[in-house]
C-alpha cells in the first residue's frame, strides 16, 4: 500500500514514511491509493477473531513495510485487557432490540481516542528506534488529546512529551490526569493564557521550519492516518459483535468533531462492511450536519463557535473533513484543492455544486444535531431505563443515532468517553456524581508535576532547548 496526498502531489509514499509526518508537503492530508475490499470470505475469517488479531490483519491491508511478526507483537502490546480493561478490548453492550453501546472509553484516559493513540505510541516507538531518531512531540490541549497523547507516549524510548495547556482551564480531573504523570519523557506546560494562546504557540513552532527541524519537533493530531486506521478496526468489530452472520447491515451512530471518527468508519464501508447509515451527530457546533444537510461547508470564526457541555466536539472546522471530500469528489484532487486551498481560506465556506451534492449523498451519511437539553435529557432517560450512566458526547451520538434509525437494522452508538470525566454535567442531569473507575480513585490528591508560563513562544522553545537533551531516553 502507497499513500497520496489530497491535494495532487502524486508522490507515493510508505506508511513508516507518512506516520511520523503531519500535512503532506502540498498541505493535504494522506490518503491511501486505494481501499483494499474485504470479501465474503475474509469476513468470515475475521469474525471469530480476538480484538488483536483483527487489527493485526486490518493493518496488514494498509501496512507493508514492518514486518506482520513485529507488528503482531505490537498490536499484542497495545490492545491487552490490563490496558483496555477487558479481554474484549471493546465490549458491546445492548441497550434494547434495535440499539446498542460499542464501548471504546476503557483506555487509560477514559475516551475513545486512546485506541488510536495506545498504538501510535507503540508505532512510534518502534519506528525511532528503527531509524535510530528522537521525536518531541509539541501539542495543546483543553483536555482530552492531550491526556490520551500523554498516556500513549509515557515511558516510551525516543520519545517526549511537551504538552500546553490553558492555565487553570481544565476541569481538576483533567488536570490530574495528565500532571500526576511523574515520567520523565513527559512535561505538562501550563501557559498563562486560554486555548488559543496554547495553540498559537505551537503554530508559531511548528511553521519556523528551522526550530522545528532542529529540536526534532512532530505532532500526534487528529489528521494522522494511523490513527485513523487504528479506528478503523473497532467498526469491524462492532459489526461482528452485534450481528449473526455476513448478511446483516447495521448503522453507526458517530459523535462528531474533527471528523476523525467517522472518516474511520466510512473507511471501513468503503471496504465494504455492510453499513447502512453513518449517522454523524453533531453539538451545537453543527457545521458538519449543515453541510450534509445543505451541500454547504462553511466554517465557523471563533466567537461563532460555542463551548458546549461536550467540549471534545467544540470544532469551527473539520480536520479531517478533506479526506471524505476528496473520496465523495472521486478522487478529484484539482477540485479537493480547489474548495480547501483556495475558497475556504478565502471566504471561508465552499458550496458543492448539485451534481457534486447528489453523488455525495451515495456515501450512506445521515446527521442531526443535538444540544445542551438533548443531551441532558438523553444521560437522564438512560439512567432512567437501563441504569447506565453515559457521558454528554455519547448522549449526543445516541440521540440522533435513536432519531435516524430505521426500523430492522441495527443501530451501533459510539461511547467516546466514560461519564466520570464530565462530573458537572452528569450531576446536572441526573442529580448525583458519575462513578468512577476504582483505578482513579484519589486522583486529584496525588503528586502534581507542571511548569507554568507566560503565554510567550520564545520561552516555551527555552525550555524545549533545555530540555532537548535530557538523559531521560
Ligand atoms: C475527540 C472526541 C470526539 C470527536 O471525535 P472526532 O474524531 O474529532 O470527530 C467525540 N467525543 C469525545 C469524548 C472525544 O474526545
Amino acid at each position: 500500500m502507497r499513500y497520496i496526498s489530497t491535494r495532487g502531489d502524486q508522490t507515493e509514499r510508505a506508511f513508516s514514511e507518512i506516520l511520523l509526518e503531519g500535512l503532506a508537503p502540498d498541505g493535504g492530508l494522506y490518503m491511501p491509493t486505494h481501499y483494499p475490499v474485504v470479501d465474503k470470505a475474509a469476513l468470515a475469517k475475521w469474525r471469530t477473531l480476538p480484538y488483536p488479531e483483527l487489527a493485526l490483519e486490518i493493518l496488514c491491508l494498509y501496512v507493508d513495510d514492518i514486518p506482520r511478526d513485529d507488528l503482531s507483537a505490537i498490536v499484542r502490546r497495545t490492545y491487552a485487557p490490563d490496558i483496555f480493561g477487558s479481554p474484549e478490548i471493546v465490549p458491546l453492550q445492548r441497550l434494547d432490540t434495535g440499539v446498542s453501546l460499542l464501548k471504546l472509553s476503557n483506555g487509560p484516559t477514559l475516551a475513545f481516542k486512546d485506541i488510536a493513540m495506545q498504538l501510535l505510541g507503540n508505532l512510534f516507538e518502534y519506528e525511532l528506534q528503527r531509524r535510530g531518531e528522537v521525536l518531541n512531540i509539541l501539542g495543546a490541549t483543553s483536555g482530552d488529546t492531550g491526556s490520551a497523547a500523554e498516556y500513549a507516549m509515557r515511558g516510551k524510548q525516543g520519545i517526549r512529551v511537551f504538552m500546553l495547556s490553558p492555565h487553570g482551564r481544565m476541569s481538576a480531573f483533567q488536570q490530574a490526569q495528565m500532571f500526576s504523570l511523574q515520567d520523565r519523557n513527559i512535561h505538562n506546560i501550563a501557559i498563562d493564557g486560554v486555548f488559543d494562546d496554547c495553540q498559537d504557540i505551537v503554530k508559531v513552532m511548528s511553521n519556523d521550519l528551522e526550530t522545528k527541524r532542529s529540536l526534532k519537533i512532530g505532532t500526534v493530531n487528529s489528521i494522522n492516518w494511523a490513527r485513523i486506521l487504528a479506528q478503523v478496526v473497532y467498526y469491524f468489530w462492532g459489526y461482528f459483535q452485534a450481528t449473526r452472520d455476513n448478511q446483516e447491515r447495521v448503522s453507526f451512530a458517530v459523535p462528531s468533531g474533527n471528523f476523525g471518527n467517522i472518516c474511520a468508519a466510512h473507511v471501513a464501508r468503503m471496504m465494504e462492511l455492510p453499513v447502512e447509515h453513518l449517522i454523524l451527530a453533531t453539538n451545537e457546533n453543527d457545521v458538519l450536519h449543515e453541510f450534509f444537510s445543505s451541500g454547504e461547508y462553511r466554517v465557523r470564526k471563533s466567537h461563532e463557535t460555542f463551548e458546549t457541555s461536550s467540549p471534545s466536539m467544540d470544532i469551527s472546522k473539520a480536520s479531517n473533513f478533506e479526506r471524505f471530500i476528496f473520496d465523495a469528489l472521486d478522487r478529484n484532487a484539482t477540485r479537493t484543492r480547489h474548495f480547501f486551498a483556495d475558497e475556504l481560506p478565502k471566504t471561508g465556506r465552499f458550496r458543492l455544486t448539485p451534481k457534486e451534492y447528489a453523488r455525495i449523498r451515495t456515501f450512506g451519511f445521515v446527521s442531526g444535531k443535538s444540544t445542551h437539553a438533548d443531551r441532558l435529557a438523553t444521560i437522564r432517560d438512560t439512567w432512567t431505563r437501563y441504569s447506565l450512566m453515559i457521558d454528554p458526547h455519547t448522549a449526543d451520538g445516541l440521540k440522533v443515532g435513536r432519531e435516524r434509525s430505521l426500523t430492522g437494522v441495527q443501530t451501533l452508538a459510539l461511547e467516546t468517553a466514560l461519564p466520570a470525566k464530565f462530573a458537572a454535567t452528569i450531576r446536572e442531569a441526573i442529580n448525583r456524581d458519575p462513578d468512577r473507575p476504582k483505578s482513579l480513585a484519589g486522583l486529584e490528591d496525588l503528586p502534581m508535576r507542571s511548569v507554568t508560563m507566560p503565554a510567550r513562544a520564545e520561552i516555551v522553545k527555552q525550555f524545549l532547548i533545555d530540555h532537548c537533551n535530557d538523559r531521560a531516553l
